[in-house]
């Protein structure tokens, strides 16, 4: 299976290079940075930099089976903390470290993609769901024993839960191979924008950003080398989609980003597929290898117009920064996944410099439906801002957690009830990083004119503890935040210890008025969609749980503020910082 093309520079391989290491000696010792540097041409400190920036490298030791249990709120609520001991006491290993010899290795990191199957966790980047005290001690014997961990591991269910009716689900419906590329064989590029163009589908993974239009633009910038840079990095606590797709339709994926790649006059294709789905590469080599025996990937294609295209895979590290495509083009480039500086859209500089569309797994698999389906399909389904369906995960205090397929439309009361939430009482809309609704909110419809969601749904019933929401979604901000920005990484960690401070019962207006200042600072002077969108849970919370609020003050202190004079908070920051 291609590693990388031909002329892609040395730097480029960067990831991999230290994945071969860490593969092979459980870590990435001094010796290696040393060597691999000077292969690169760049310093031993700029490749520590890389290496330490993400968190499925280790610079030290980290086990012969490395063990990562996932602490979303998700799996916190679904006893995260009982796995943790249970993997303790049967591996002898602490949180954070090895046993004494170096068999184990156990480490938390945030969603692993597998919230609907909780308490889930990674052994060496194979998936274990549902697990159990006594599930995790048959597994840690098995693998005393010398049996293969893929062997242990178990199958990761599809939980697709709901599609509309036949003629209007998109893209969970039965996939022909080569039904999105046979319309290729007699549509010119510029057609078969105007067909994606005119099916008025947006992108899928938040931004909702015209699908066509992004397409063209990039094949507007000349250049020698165009790229589709599919973002498989799909880190939203609470999100799984994608792997579904990856998991059912791999096909439906690849046609898509043929298409795309037409379209754009784009001559390759990059999937960026997050570590934590490791287990789903050879679905992906799979189909890769069937399109190029096929003669539409990596040889001149039966298209309309010229047209040859060749796709690869990179795998990630482990960093939800890397979702936002700026940072993803660093770190496909094999630096730190630092989001840059918008001074170009990835359309006009993108990976290496050049025109580069960046898409999400659903987006690929969506377009390669408009192809097969046509324009005017999408016309007549969805709303006039959102056409078509809506791949939503749903996890949480409900008896169906999985995958829905809904027409764009839908009222959250009617997508509570198909997934059998019975007490619903703070529902997170599109991950921490989007927002939440409560049983007020129950008639407002999933749709461009209402309620946007990129894809992830949290339910939670009346049991839980709203501040413990909060305080797990602010310290997965702190932990990700690439540190760039001093309000981006000041202003999380102000956030959790005022949240550890109003738990402890401490909290006053006070308080919670500091932490909207701080709010609305960082969503005005941070560089990218982390830092501006790390504060939602607390703001939207306090919007819509007032009383929760009222209740954790003391008593004596009421006139909790719910709407918030953003220049005056503006003031007092270029105030406090000349
Ligand atoms: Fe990094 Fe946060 Fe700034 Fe984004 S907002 S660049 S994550 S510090």
């Amino acid at each position: 299976m291609k590693k990388h093309f031909p002329d892609e520079p040395l730097q480029s391989h960067t990831l991999d290079m230290l994945w071969e290491v860490q593969n092979e000696k459980g870590y990435i010792p001094n010796a290696d940075i040393t060597r691999l540097s000077a292969r690169l041409g760049i310093s031993e400190i700029e490749l520590e930099g890389v290496a330490s920036f993400y968190h499925f490298f280790h610079r030290k030791p980290a086990g012969q089976f490395c063990i990562y249990v996932n602490n979303s709120i998700l799996a916190e609520f679904k006893g995260y903390r009982d796995i943790v001991s249970a993997f303790e006491k049967a591996t002898g290993a602490a949180l954070g470290g090895t046993d004494a010899s170096g068999t184990f290795g156990l480490f938390e990191t945030p969603c692993i993609g597998l919230c609907d199957q909780e308490p889930s966790a990674l052994i060496n980047f194979y998936p274990f769901t549902h697990l159990t005290p006594a599930k995790v001690a048959q597994i840690v014997d098995g693998l005393r024993s010398g049996v293969g961990v893929e062997f242990l591991s178990n199958a990761v269910e599809d939980n697709i839960r709901y599609t509309p009716e036949p003629d209007k689900t998109v893209l969970l419906r039965a996939f022909e191979p080569g039904s999105a590329l046979e319309p290729l064989l007699r549509l010119a590029p510029d057609e078969v924008l105007s067909v994606v163009k005119e099916s008025g589908i947006s992108g899928r993974g938040g931004a909702f950003f015209p699908t066509g239009l992004k397409w063209e633009l990039c094949r507007k910038n000349e250049s020698d080398c165009r790229y589709i840079v599919c973002n498989a990095d799909e880190g939203e606590p609470g999100t799984f989609k994608d792997r579904v797709l990856i998991n059912r339709l791999p096909g439906l994926l690849i046609e898509g980003m043929i298409v795309a790649g037409y379209a754009a006059g784009a001559a390759r294709g990059i999937i960026y597929l997050r570590a934590e789905y490791r287990w789903l590469l050879p679905k992906l080599h799979a189909a890769i290898e069937m399109y190029e025996h096929i003669g539409w990937l990596g040889a001149d294609a039966p298209t309309k117009e010229p047209f040859r295209f060749d796709i690869r895979v990179q795998i990630g590290a482990g960093s939800y920064v890397c979702g936002e495509e700026t940072a993803l083009l660093e770190s496909l480039e094999g630096k730190r996944g630092e989001p840059r500086t918008k001074t170009f859209f990835p359309v006009e500089r993108g990976y290496l410099g050049r025109p580069t569309v960046v898409n999400n797994v659903e987006t690929l698999c969506f377009a390669a439906r408009v192809m097969e389906l046509g324009a005017e399909f999408f016309q007549a389904l969805g709303t006039p801002v959102t056409r078509g369906t809506k791949l939503l995960s749903v996890a949480g205090d409900c008896n169906r957690p999985g995958i829905f397929e809904i027409e764009w439309g839908m009222t959250v009361a009617e997508l509570l009830e198909l997934c059998e939430a019975s007490d619903p009482y703070f529902i997170q809309v599109s991950g921490p990083s989007g927002q939440c609704i409560s049983a007020w909110d129950s008639h407002r419809r999933f749709a461009g004119e209402d309620l946007l969601c990129g894809g992830a749904i949290m339910v939670f019933d009346h049991t839980r503890d709203i501040l413990q929401i909060l305080r797990n979604f602010t310290a997965f901000f702190q932990h990700e935040s690439c540190g760039m920005c001093t309000p981006c990484r000041a202003g999380n960690f102000i956030f959790s210890r005022k949240l550890d401070k109003m738990a402890r019962g401490l909290g006053s207006l006070q308080d919670i008025t500091e932490m909207q200042q701080w709010a609305q600072i960082m969503k005005r002077t941070t560089r990218c969609g982390l830092g501006m969108t790390a504060p939602n849970p607390l703001l939207y919370a306090i919007d819509r749980f007032p009383e929760y609020f009222e209740k954790k003050l003391d008593s004596t202190r009421t006139g909790l503020n719910r709407s918030f004079d953003l220049e005056s908070a503006l003031e007092d920051y270029r105030d406090a910082v000349q």
